[in-house]
């Protein structure tokens, strides 16, 4: 008697809770043709569903030409995956309508405003989960909300082509174009950005790093945005610099500090390691172990103690040494104001290195003499443009690359960057799930 009592008594407060369930999702996602009719735990307990029906007189809409058309049958009910709720899956049921249009002329199936024809998931939840695609890697969003990686990726799919398709371009002043290294081997990936003081995102993400990919960014602004961009920052990659110069002639290309740097680094890390493999063959003391990163980081990043083991490093008479010291020597270069004494200081600093016999920083010196006016174009465009830019997006974009362990094709890493970097708009909603 008791039991039955108590057993009463859950179902009237599950049915309570249920009719308060369909009044709290008529607040938070109503949509004026359709009506919640009924919510109900699954057999096993572990979801809930929602039937949901036409509202009476309202019509279905077809769904290629956006207009009401008259009914023509019925499919079988679909399962559309909505926000869980308290550790419940959510599930809105739903009958598709099909229409027979008279403009299409033909037999279509209805458009419904909470989702789209292809996925299971709804939009509110799409969005809700990319919201989290952007926090968390892919992998650790599907895991939080108990939904599967591919579902992850559906929704960050359909919010970057939403958010691509309804971008505003507008005017770009400046772009910067980088490469980026991705998986295993040589893939790269070419990333153009929008780097104007007000904005900085992400453009355009290509394959490859060619001649190609990077006219693909152009063929999408069109000619006549890409006839007004004044700044293009680059590296001394040899096809960009070729397409810059055909699309981009009245711009001041830029050779991007970072990038030089960078490739300074690169030159000095590789004289490092030589002479290191050198001095063990030899059987000579190892000075040079684990001298990498005293040698790579600037010198006012140096904790105390490997300021100390630098000044002893450096009284070594090294090849390494000598290219270090270069290498530091023209970090003065950037504190130029007038191109005419920055270019001075250019030429000097070449001349001495060629005369270094250190062949990693020759290299570097016929390069930068090589590329001398696009270097010295830094100083015409009076620093406008902080090398910071480029080098804050770069590593941003290594950032995203690095928690999307598990995207192996081009596609994944396209979304995820786009995601990310793009600030791209994002679809409406009914609601803020935040
Ligand atoms: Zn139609």
């Amino acid at each position: 008697m008791r039991a039955r009592f108590i057993l009463g008594v859950l179902a009237r407060d599950s049915f309570h809770f249920m009719l308060q369930l369909i009044t709290i999702l008529n607040r938070c996602h109503h949509f004026p043709g359709f009506v919640y009719q009924q919510a109900r735990f699954s057999s096993n307990h572990k979801s809930i569903e929602i039937a949901m029906r036409p509202r009476k007189g309202s019509p279905a809409i077809c769904s290629r030409c956006h207009q009401p058309a008259p009914g023509y049958d019925e499919l079988a009910e679909r399962r559309f995956e909505f926000i869980p709720f308290w550790g419940f899956l959510v599930f809105l049921l739903y009958s598709m309508r099909r229409v027979d249009c008279r403009r299409c002329q033909a037999v279509f199936v209805e458009e419904v405003p909470w989702g789209d024809g292809k996925r299971t998931l709804t939009r509110a939840y799409m969005l809700f989960l990319a919201r989290w695609a952007r926090k968390l890697s892919w992998k650790e969003t599907a895991e939080a909300f108990r939904t599967s990686w591919e579902k992850v990726f559906d929704a960050v799919e359909h919010v970057v082509t939403f958010g691509l398709e309804h971008r505003v371009l507008g005017q770009i002043d400046a772009i910067g174009v980088d490469e980026i290294q991705y998986a295993k081997g040589h893939k790269y990936l070419t990333l153009v950005y929008q780097i104007d003081i007000g904005v900085m995102r992400l453009l355009w993400v290509g394959r490859e790093r060619t001649i190609e990919s990077f006219r693909g960014f152009f063929t999408v602004i069109g000619d006549e945005l890409a006839s007004k961009i004044v700044f293009v920052c680059s590296d001394m990659w040899e096809p960009y610099l070729k397409v810059i110069r055909e699309k981009c002639s009245e711009a001041l290309h830029i050779l991007d500090r970072f990038h030089i740097v960078a490739k300074m680094n690169k030159a000095l890390d590789e004289v490092r390691a030589g002479e290191s493999r050198r001095i063990a063959s030899e059987g000579g003391v190892p000075v040079l172990k684990k001298s990498r990163w005293l040698l790579l980081k600037r010198e006012e990043n140096l904790k105390t103690e490997q300021r100390f083991r630098l000044r002893d490093l450096l009284r070594y008479n090294l090849k390494t040494v000598r290219a270090y010291l270069l290498k530091e020597a023209f970090q003065q270069l950037w504190d130029y104001n007038s191109p005419a004494w920055a270019g001075k200081f250019l030429d000097d600093w070449c001349r001495q290195v060629m005369r270094s016999r250190i062949e990693p920083m020759k290299k570097i010196a016929r390069s930068l003499r090589q590329h001398r006016e696009l270097i010295l174009n830094y100083f015409r465009a009076q620093k406008l443009l902080s090398s910071g830019v480029v080098e804050g997006l770069n590593n941003k974009a290594k950032v995203t690359m690095r928690k999307s362990y598990g995207f192996r094709t081009f596609r994944c890493l396209e979304l995820a960057l786009y995601h990310s970097l793009g600030k791209l708009p994002e679809p409406e909603s009914t609601h803020d799930f935040f």
